[in-house]
């Protein structure tokens, strides 16, 4: 590693990417290649001998990025963006060159400590109660991606059941969370090896904004009971995936502590939103959970991956997850006086993820990041004003944060399709529902193909919708203008 080869190579490297934010707004934002396209660019096996950076970083240009979505581009409104800024990337890369792995505070002190002072920061930041952080006993971890995390708290809170149960009754243990929980729970539970039909999605309506009903959750619990069933794991979203509904945390946990339930708060992209005072009631009851988790890289600012977990008992996890070779022991573990992340998460392995978090609060401070938060929740509003005004579309759920849920609404006349059914009025409605979500899925891919914007969708009762979600870094009011250009112009195609 030679450090005036690496910094000519790495000057290149930054010099290329800065180039290609100056022409992100160029490229068509969602990929437009085939699949298959890049086997006929490249050789079969890997070069015998070595290759000059330019010639890389050519092929990089050529090659590569024809072939990427631009999830950075400020015209990208899909699923939930992953947010970059200067600090969170520099802070990536301070991380990728100083290249340690910090499983134990002895293989790195300042990677473990940096990572508890950054979550007690963030902590405070999201006024969570004392109890989550070191100084209260409880503590956060920074993970890759949700979906750990919440693998690691239901194993937590697994092993916190059995061990008052005992391990043979595992096929008795059920989770629960409402048919618009994310599916890493369910696969959570899967890999903790909960039966499969031990998940309750419980049913959400649109009378209810999607959003998990408490009385529904007692009632399915206690039918569990009735048949001998255990309930054990609950876990409650702040900002759903489809429509960002926000069930509500504290009523949840009054049922929940009944039962002596685990209950995490999955807030993996609107959690972010509430370390703004106007949004931190969304969390209210968050006092009364057991863990909760939101990613950083979704709507911080901060480059993937970085999820932040907080758990009110460390010690469930760490006894769930710790294991102690011969060859890992050392005497400040022993101590008990330090922390030692590989007993907080699946892999032993792992990376210096505090650093790029560090960065990007120092680098812009607590008020600017609430600010550019609001800018995009401003944008969004913007967005469902525009839609609004348009009345061949219909805003499908109120919008909480950053994210509308829309559809076109086309005038398809009802008579024109009695010929197809017969006169059953309820066939005739269901036919003229498939007829719109196709429209939807139609005008959807019609966007995406165009290259001009990329937005995703998602299905709620039934009902196809389009998500605009505002969360990307470079977004600003023209993006947000010509998006929606780009979808009435795709719309008049499809409806003349
Ligand atoms: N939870 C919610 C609400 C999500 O929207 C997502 C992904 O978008 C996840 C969990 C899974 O996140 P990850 O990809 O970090 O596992």
């Amino acid at each position: 590693l030679d450090p005036e080869e690496f910094k000519r190579q790495g000057h290149m490297i930054i010099d290329f990417l800065a180039d290609y934010y100056k022409n992100i707004h160029k490229y068509p934002v969602r990929s437009q290649v085939k699949p298959g396209y890049l086997k006929n660019r490249l050789p079969e096996s890997a070069p015998n001998d070595a290759e000059p950076i330019e010639s890389i970083l050519k092929d990089i240009q050529n090659d590569i990025i024809p072939g990427l979505t631009h999830w950075q581009s400020p015209r990208y409104f899909a699923y939930f963006p992953f947010s970059t800024s200067i600090a969170g990337f520099l802070g990536e890369m301070l991380s990728a060159g100083l290249c340690v792995n910090a499983f134990s505070w002895i293989t790195s002190p300042a990677a473990t400590e940096l990572e508890s002072i950054v979550m007690n920061w963030l902590g405070k930041m999201l006024s969570l109660p004392e109890s989550f952080l070191f100084s209260g006993n409880g503590g956060g971890v920074l993970q890759g991606t949700a979906s750990e995390a919440i693998l690691c708290t239901i194993i937590a809170a697994r092993d916190r059941m059995l061990n008052k149960i005992g391990r043979a009754n595992i096929c008795k243990l059920v989770v629960y969370g409402s048919d618009q929980t994310h599916s890493c729970v369910q696969k959570g539970a899967h890999i903790a090896g909960i039966h499969p039909k031990n998940f309750r999605a419980i049913a959400t309506s649109k009378s209810n904004a999607f959003s998990l009903p408490v009385e529904s959750l007692r009632s399915t619990i206690l039918a569990d009971i009735e048949a001998g069933l255990v309930p054990f794991f609950l876990c409650a979203t702040v900002g759903t995936t489809t429509s960002t509904a926000v069930d509500p945390v504290g009523l949840l946990c009054h049922v929940a502590k009944d039962y002596n339930i685990w209950v995490h708060v999955d807030a993996a992209y609107a959690g972010s939103a509430c370390i703004c005072p106007e949004f931190r009631h969304f969390i209210d009851g968050v006092e009364n959970v057991d863990s909760f988790s939101f990613n950083a890289h979704k709507w911080l600012f901060t480059n993937f991956d970085c999820c932040c977990l907080w758990v009110r008992d460390p010690s469930a996890l760490i006894k769930a997850l710790s294991i102690s070779p011969e060859y890992l022991k050392n005497k400040e573990t022993e101590s008990k006086q330090v922390v030692d992340y590989k007993d907080w998460q699946i892999g032993l392995s792992r990376r210096f993820r505090a650093l790029k978090l560090w960065l990007v609060l120092r680098s812009y401070g607590v008020a600017n990041i609430r600010n550019f938060l609001r800018s995009h929740v401003r944008l969004a509003k913007h967005f469902e004003g525009l839609v609004a005004k348009d009345k061949r579309f219909e805003i499908v759920v109120p919008r909480t944060f950053s994210m509308v849920c829309f559809r076109l609404l086309p005038p398809i006349p009802l008579v024109e399709m009695t010929s197809d059914v017969g006169d059953s009025r309820d066939q005739i409605v269901t036919i003229h529902e498939a007829r719109v979500n196709e429209l939807n899925m139609k005008l959807l891919e019609s966007i995406n193909d165009s290259g001009e914007a990329s937005l995703t969708h998602g299905v709620l009762g039934g009902v196809y919708i389009i998500r605009f979600v505002v969360a990307a870094t470079l977004t600003e009011e023209r993006h947000v203008n010509m998006a929606w250009k780009a979808v009435q112009g795709h719309a008049d195609a499809l409806v003349p």
